[in-house]
């Protein structure tokens, strides 16, 4: 079971929001609009992961925590 208390809401070195949950990292996807937000995991490209969360409100309503790496 996934834990939703253990995710922290970052800012990246670059100023962009970021989710950290244990030693995984996911990145605002950037096309997402309103009060709900896709974040995607940050090995989205480089290692083609398709771990997902979804917020409403900064709020976790849903993940998808199967990683590749
Ligand atoms: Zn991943």
């Amino acid at each position: 079971m996934f834990i939703f208390t253990d995710a922290i809401f970052l800012t990246s070195r670059r100023g962009k929001p970021v989710i950290q949950i244990g030693e995984h990292r996911y990145n605002k996807y950037s096309r997402s609009k309103g009060a709900k937000a896709i974040w995607v995991c940050v090995k989205w490209s480089t290692k083609a992961c398709r771990a997902s969360i979804t917020t409403i409100d900064d709020t976790i309503i849903k993940t998808n925590n199967y990683h590749t790496h």
